[in-house]
């Protein structure tokens, strides 16, 4: 079986994968194994090359021994087991296209609201590093994603627990659940770099 295909990009990646074939192991060039955040995770695409979600790479193998996904991007380092070898994916997309019924969301945590509101203040557009419950939770606000922003230490300090009507103040954004691409970037704790072509145009 030889899954070698010339991808829509361009890209160039043949892939032996003789019947019966094992998993290959984690290893770079020279056959050495390879540790690291970057050979663990993936970046899978639909076929209409919409970012779907983050795999493990072993999951990533499996798609593609199983002819299910093509690699669109590697870094160049070889998975290898006795009888083949295969590209480390980095970016794969799926050779059929499916339907997603909905599109799971992640949740609201400290670091993907800061993501979500580009690390700025709902309340004065200054850089942020802390998380607001608009109505505060002391209050009966819950944590959800309409409910939280992003604010700077001194908004968050001088808001407190009070309630925006109280202190005649006013959101710069209208907090929602974050969809599409920052949905997958939020989900992935570091976006590798291969994926931001991929990303930016989702
Ligand atoms: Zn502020």
């Amino acid at each position: 079986m030889l899954m070698s295909r010339e991808t829509a990009t361009g890209a160039r990646h043949a892939v032996a994968a003789p019947e019966g074939a094992r998993h290959p192991v984690d290893a770079g060039p020279t056959g050495t194994p390879v540790t690291g955040e970057a050979l663990r995770r993936a970046l899978l695409l639909n076929a209409s090359r919409e970012p779907l979600c983050v795999v493990s790479v072993h999951r990533a193998v499996s798609l593609v021994l199983n002819g299910k996904a093509v690699v669109l991007e590697s870094d160049g380092r070889l998975l290898r087991s006795e009888r083949m070898s295969l590209p480390a994916p980095n970016v794969l997309c799926l050779t059929r296209y499916v339907h997603v019924p909905y599109r799971r969301t992640v949740p609201p945590t400290r670091r993907t609201v800061l993501q979500r509101d580009a690390y700025r203040c709902a309340y004065c557009a200054a850089p942020a590093d802390t998380v607001d419950h608009v109505h505060p939770r002391s209050r009966g606000g819950l944590h959800e994603w309409t409910n939280v922003v992003a604010a700077c230490s001194r908004c968050n300090h001088r808001k407190a627990d009070r309630l925006l009507s109280e202190i005649g103040w006013q959101l710069l954004v209208t907090p929602g659940a974050p969809r599409g691409t920052s949905a997958v970037l939020a989900a992935a704790v570091r976006p590798h770099p291969s994926w931001s072509a991929y990303l930016l145009h989702a």
